[in-house]
């Protein structure tokens, strides 16, 4: 049986990036070791993301509507899902990058370059990222001189994003950065609705006192995410998305589904509330460790 998610273990902030860079050393050598064949989460709403960051495509009814673009070397592997799905990446109208950091906006430039599509993140996290680069994370990637992707559109608090049928509510949810945004919108098929709530900056890496004065953040990162995630439990979801695939055990979902044909687990209503009092317990941790 899967879990509804997974948020690692307490490690001191050195330990947490010597994992994390030669990891990532691996994965850019050979990225389609990290391939994930696309799926179907429901009616309109696919997974087209790898091992390493969660990608998500919506269709509209009038095109497409991409969460994140990934790493930088993962764009071939992003293009081959969207064709595997039977959807064509020039119909891509709008991309909403959840958060600054290079392993969700990585694809994004070459995605506006080859098919035109506008591309939206925080305007917090965008105001951030002109005063410093260096907060994307770039530097920690193997190709530290990539370009951010800019973002053609500044979400606000609150802003609705629309496309088609999709309005996309856009809540600011500090913690994982300070324009970390959490989405809310409905996944349709045919008559029937789900409401898909999706946290888009889950990790820790970047709430550790250490990280944040060393990228001159404020360091009450975890009562930020405290706010955050109360304000997150006045809302309902049937299915909710991962950042990562380990934050809503995307993959141990979809083995689920292959072995278990007709049932879908990313339907679970109760599955938010319990990823937020796992989000909540660890943030406590950290607060606790003093990190
Ligand atoms: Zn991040
Ligand atoms: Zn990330």
């Amino acid at each position: 049986m899967y879990q509804e998610c997974s948020l690692g273990y307490n490690k001191t902030y050195r330990q947490v990036i010597d994992n994390f860079l030669p990891n990532l050393a691996d994965f850019y050598k050979r990225p389609s070791a990290y391939r994930v064949e696309p799926f179907r989460i429901f009616g309109n709403l696919y997974y087209v993301g790898d091992r390493k960051v969660c990608m998500h495509l919506v269709d509209t009814g009038d095109g497409l509507l991409l969460f994140d673009t990934g790493y930088r070397n993962t764009s071939h592997m992003l293009v081959q899902s969207i064709y595997d799905l039977g959807f064509d990446p020039h119909d891509i109208k709008l991309i909403i990058h959840s958060h600054g950091h290079f392993d969700h906006f990585g694809s994004g430039n070459e995605f506006r370059a080859l098919y035109g599509a506008q591309v939206a993140m925080s305007r917090v996290d965008t105001e951030l990222l002109r005063e410093d680069p260096r907060r994307a994370l770039m530097h920690l990637s193997p190709a530290p001189d990539d370009e951010i992707c800019w973002p053609d559109i500044e979400i606000d608090d609150g802003d609705v994003l629309t496309l088609g049928s999709t309005r996309v509510r856009c809540q600011l949810s500090p913690g994982h950065t300070m324009g970390t945004m959490a989405f809310f919108f409905d996944a349709v098929d045919g008559e029937e609705t789900k409401k898909v709530a999706y946290l888009g900056g889950v990790g820790f890496l970047s709430v550790y006192k250490e990280y944040c004065r060393e990228y001159g953040l404020p360091e009450n990162k975890t009562e930020l995410l405290k706010t955050s995630i109360e304000k997150l439990r006045g809302e309902k979801a049937d299915i909710f998305l991962g950042n990562h695939p380990n934050h809503n055990c995307t993959l141990e979902k979809r083995q689920w589904m292959i072995e278990h044909p007709g049932s879908d687990p990313f339907i679970n209503p109760e599955g938010w509330s319990i990823f937020l009092d796992a989000l909540e317990a660890r943030r406590a941790d950290f607060e606790r460790l003093g990190y």
